[in-house]
């Protein structure tokens, strides 16, 4: 800091503390190659809590060395606001292809647990395309087509029912990370877009007939009515992986 308020082109202090930390962790992976320490088995990891701040020190980092590095927004936060930051500071760096491994470093509620930055680990890499750790569940945000809030829950009920399941489907059901689900609240946009998923339900709005098409591999296979909707639909799901992933089938279609 001091050379620096001193020269004739002074940059600014965050400039200077992000030249520190860099040559701090090249020359620590250095001096440890010198003691006898593999290369490959040295990950960098630096300590940066500020978004930008973050994805700068990493693109340096990167340019300067081939060293694996370790990315995690240190002190992110707490809830959304951790989340979000996380996200934001890593998913630039893992779109440039800079990262080997990651951490999200979330501040847990009061009597949290720290499953959540798992969660939130993976649930980055599958967003991003990375990674396929579980189905995904596409649901509307809802708008004034719909007063209920069915979608909401059944949307919910099936991605906790996912989640629940696939320590024992990823043995039973090879493959069935990368199934998508759809749960649409209304006619308008619902069957288009649970055309895209492998299965989808298209909920009745507000005003609409009381039926909710169901569509498998873009194809329209049933119209569900009743009370039970929700648990016929979960059945459909569960009939789809039987059908499409367990191994029975994977072998036969080979
Ligand atoms: S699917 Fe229907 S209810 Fe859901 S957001 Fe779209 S228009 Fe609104």
């Amino acid at each position: 800091m001091d050379e620096n308020a001193e020269s004739a082109n002074p940059v600014t202090a965050a400039a200077v503390q992000r030249e520190a930390i860099i040559q701090s962790a090249i020359g620590s992976a250095e001096r440890a190659e010198e003691l006898g320490l593999g290369r490959d088995r040295i990950l960098l990891s630096t300590k940066v809590s500020d978004v930008q701040h973050l994805i700068a020190v990493y693109q340096d980092l990167a340019a300067r060395c081939d060293y694996a590095l370790h990315l995690g927004l240190t002190e992110a936060g707490m809830g959304t606001k951790g989340v979000v930051a996380s996200a934001a500071a890593l998913g630039i760096l893992l779109q440039q292809g800079i990262g080997d491994t990651i951490r999200i470093s979330l501040t847990p509620e009061p009597g949290g647990d720290r499953t959540t930055e798992v969660k939130v680990a993976q649930e980055l890499l599958q967003t991003m395309g990375f990674r396929q750790f579980i189905p995904v569940v596409a649901a509307c945000p809802g708008c004034g087509r719909t007063t209920s809030s069915t979608f909401q829950t059944l949307a919910k009920e099936i991605q906790d029912h996912l989640s629940a399941s696939m320590p024992e489907w990823k043995e039973r059901y090879p493959g069935v990370e990368a199934m998508s689900v759809a749960v649409m609240g209304c006619i308008v946009n619902g069957p288009g877009e649970s055309k895209h998923a492998n299965i989808g339900i298209s909920l009745p709005g507000t005003g609409e007939t009381p039926a909710a098409p169901v569509f498998v591999d873009g194809q329209k296979v049933a119209t569900l009515r009743g009370a039970d909707v929700a648990d016929q639909f979960k059945k459909m799901v569960a009939d789809y992986i039987e059908k499409n992933y367990s191994k029975a089938e994977t072998v036969a279609a080979q």
